[in-house]
């Protein structure tokens, strides 16, 4: 019966995805207080909050920071999480980012998979249900304003409404996705002047923009050695053989008798993913740490990223390769062990699922 449903208003499910995409609800600098997150945002929730009116549900806008669209009676309350904001639609669209053009069987637009089309499917489901089986149950629609940033929409909802005791969020992706990873920017900071006497030290270093999303597939470092006390050929000597050791994908480039750059060649793959990549960072720092060492240069930051960082992916050495349902364990051990290691200092994080924290060297 569902699928009937389904298939009678396929032309009018598609129709409202379309509708609602072409809401450019991109977070914009608001100083009116009745639109928290921009007039864009908060004319997609009045979009859909109408449309939930017309198909026959309760309806409530909680102060444009979210809001939801329900039916059922009963105790027990059933969430289902979407949201209506979008991330800006950047360049080089082949269709416009705000139209939802359909073109091959598909959708195209800023927000067609994350998270409107997701979300009006939701709503027309819940009509299908609706109109032919008894629930005992609320079902609650929620969208949220501002997943796409600070989550304050939920954040809000939290502290206004009731929480729900079971739920989903239909997000992006088909057909379930029962856990996500969290991702931890740390950065790993020393105080360089203590090693600028050195014999080596580091004139330059490139990782090229690399975003932090991304497992970089190009650095660059210019090593500078003093000549009185090395010679250029034994030091490329040692650089080759430590290289063809740790099977390393990078180049030397003599500049003169002073001066060597190395190029570290990676494959990029998406942080979700750093198994598919090779980090060209990671094998530079590896190499820095040989080198160094094979000189008695001892460089705290190396050492640490030798012995706890590594090629590793899943944090093996830093022992938290393992993790609990909340998925918060890996991220608790990191502060755990830094703290007691080598932090002073640290950023909180907004995003519940963005950990960001500055790590400085003692
Ligand atoms: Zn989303």
């Amino acid at each position: 019966m569902i699928e009937k449903y389904i298939e009678e208003h396929k032309q009018e499910i598609i129709k409202k995805v379309q509708e609602l995409i072409q809401i450019p609800s991109v977070i914009s600098n608001s100083t009116n207080p009745q639109y928290p997150f921009g007039k864009p945002i908060g004319d997609a929730l009045a979009y859909m909050l109408n449309l939930g009116n017309q198909l026959g549900f309760r309806t409530k806008n909680i102060d444009n920071y979210c809001g939801y669209i329900e039916f059922g009676e009963g105790n027990d309350l059933v969430g289902i999480i979407g949201h209506l904001d979008v991330v800006p639609e950047g360049d080089d669209w082949t269709y416009p980012p705000f139209l939802g053009t359909i073109s091959n069987n598909k959708i195209y637009g800023r927000g067609a998979i994350d998270d409107k089309g997701p979300v009006i499917s939701s709503l027309f489901a819940m009509k299908a249900v609706m109109e032919h089986y008894p629930v005992h149950k609320r079902i609650r629609l929620i969208l949220g304003l501002n997943e796409e940033n600070d989550w304050k929409c939920i954040d809000y909802y939290k502290k206004h409404e009731e929480i729900p005791s079971l739920g989903f969020s239909p997000d992006a992706d088909f057909p379930c996705i029962y856990a996500e990873k969290s991702i931890l920017t740390a950065y790993l900071k020393m105080d360089y002047t203590s090693v600028l006497n050195q014999d080596i030290t580091i004139k330059e270093i490139n990782t090229y923009n690399n975003a932090i999303n991304v497992v970089p597939k190009t650095c660059t470092i210019i090593l500078k050695i003093n000549p009185y006390k090395i010679a250029m050929c034994d030091f490329i000597q040692k650089l080759k053989t430590i290289i063809d050791e740790n099977q390393f994908e990078i180049d030397l480039y003599k500049i003169d008798d002073q001066e060597i750059k190395l190029t570290s060649h990676g494959k990029t793959s998406h942080a979700a993913h750093p198994n598919l990549g090779v980090n060209a960072i990671s094998q530079l720092l590896i190499t820095l740490y040989h080198i160094f060492n094979l000189h008695h240069i001892s460089i705290e930051l190396f050492d640490f990223f030798y012995h706890y960082i590594n090629m590793q992916y899943y944090g093996e050495n830093l022992k938290i390769d393992f993790e609990d349902e909340s998925r918060k364990t890996n991220l608790k051990r990191w502060r755990l062990l830094f703290k007691k290691q080598y932090i002073t200092n640290r950023i909180k994080p907004s995003n519940p699922c963005h950990h960001q924290y500055d790590y400085h060297w003692k």
